[in-house]
């Protein structure tokens, strides 16, 4: 077992006397000893804009992945456990009533397409099935009933490992109902920054969002929080966002990359280039070492051919399968890419393993 050292490693007042790639080894050294990397060097981190320079970020990134995860990869899928006429007004989803997008409308699922996920799950050695609702949250009542039955079911199964994302969280009793009835790891982004948080959505707070995890660390389930990136925020945002991960104590943390869906506020937003996006991955890895980063919606449209290189930049997992209101490539397509680059799908550890 890893000793997680609280120290923080600033080389920030080394800058005169170090090139970059000097400055990226010894940081990458100093997280791999344990040691967390402090703002300034993330900050640092950040604007890099030399091509090669980020690649010496990314080669380190990968050396920090393969230190705590080995060659294991875990992958997850979801099901979209109830679509549409969303009352929350998220400016980046296709499943807000705000919006005009013509994505599809259902209630709550019912228990066979579940069980046929987890089906699916187990054949293509994917960890985790989330049920995922479109709704504010989860509250008391009939609603938690048929949930738990649900997350029963899926855990009944032994095929995966149920989690869910079920909006926001109120009392310390639905958090504890979700717990018995044997879900592992809930799903509730932070999104993006605080301050940036106001900007993308107004109908609940960034606040709302850490007190729902609070609840769910409390009943004792994992979380999987991270974020959007694309959105029109500042790399001082994103910066922020994984500084918050890093405090809340975040155990998978997906990056999604913003698709911009038609109908939505930000369907003319510029795409985020590739080697942005990578560079991104990379910060996030020097400063979550241990958690398990999730390359999740947005990767094939954003990254195309260059969606393997997650892992060169220390992705450790990864979301196949549709998403919830976009596509994906196959499932198939991806156990490839894993296999072509000497990856396994991490099934045994369910994920989580002692250093997170
Ligand atoms: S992101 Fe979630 S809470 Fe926000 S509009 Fe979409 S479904 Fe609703």
């Amino acid at each position: 077992m890893f000793i997680v050292s609280t120290m923080t490693t600033s080389l920030v007042d080394a800058k005169p006397v170090m090139s970059n790639h000097e400055r990226i080894g010894a940081l990458t050294r100093a997280v791999l000893n344990g040691e967390q990397i402090s703002r300034e060097d993330a900050q640092w981190c950040f604007a890099l804009r030399d091509t090669a320079d980020i690649f010496d970020l990314m080669a380190g990134a990968n050396r920090i992945r393969e230190h705590f995860k080995g060659n294991k990869i875990h992958l997850c899928s979801i099901v979209n456990a109830k679509a549409g006429s969303c009352s929350e007004n998220c400016s980046f989803c296709a499943q807000s009533a705000f919006h005009q997008t013509g994505s599809p409308k259902y209630g709550f699922v019912d228990p066979e397409p579940v069980l046929e996920a987890a089906d699916e799950a187990n054949r293509n050695s994917v960890t985790a099935v989330g049920l995922v609702a479109a709704w504010r949250g989860l509250k008391e009542g009939p609603m938690l009933d048929e949930v738990c039955d649900r997350i029963r079911d899926l855990a009944k199964s032994g095929k995966t490992r149920p989690d869910a994302s079920l909006g926001l969280i109120k009392s310390q009793n639905v958090a504890d109902r979700l717990k018995e009835a044997g879900l592992e790891c809930y799903g509730h982004n932070l999104e993006s920054s605080r301050s940036f948080f106001p900007k993308h959505c107004t109908t609940h707070t960034f606040e709302d969002r850490l007190e729902t995890i609070g609840y769910l660390k409390k009943a004792g389930i994992k979380i999987c929080s991270g974020g959007i990136i694309g959105m029109g925020e500042t790399h001082e945002d994103r910066l922020d966002l994984a500084m918050s991960l890093r405090d809340i104590g975040a155990n998978v943390v997906p990056i999604n990359i913003l698709n911009p869906i038609k109908g939505t506020p930000l369907e003319n937003v510029p795409p985020v280039p590739p080697m942005e996006i990578l560079q991104t991955i990379a910060c996030f890895r020097f400063i979550l070492p241990r958690q398990e980063i999730m390359i999740a919606g947005g990767r094939t449209v954003n990254l195309r051919d260059m969606q393997s290189m997650v892992f060169t930049a220390g992705a450790s997992a990864l979301m196949v399968g549709n998403y919830l209101t976009t596509l994906n490539q196959s499932v198939e397509k991806d156990l490839q890419m894993l296999k072509d680059l000497g990856l396994d799908p991490d099934w045994e550890s369910h994920g989580f393993t002692d250093q997170q």
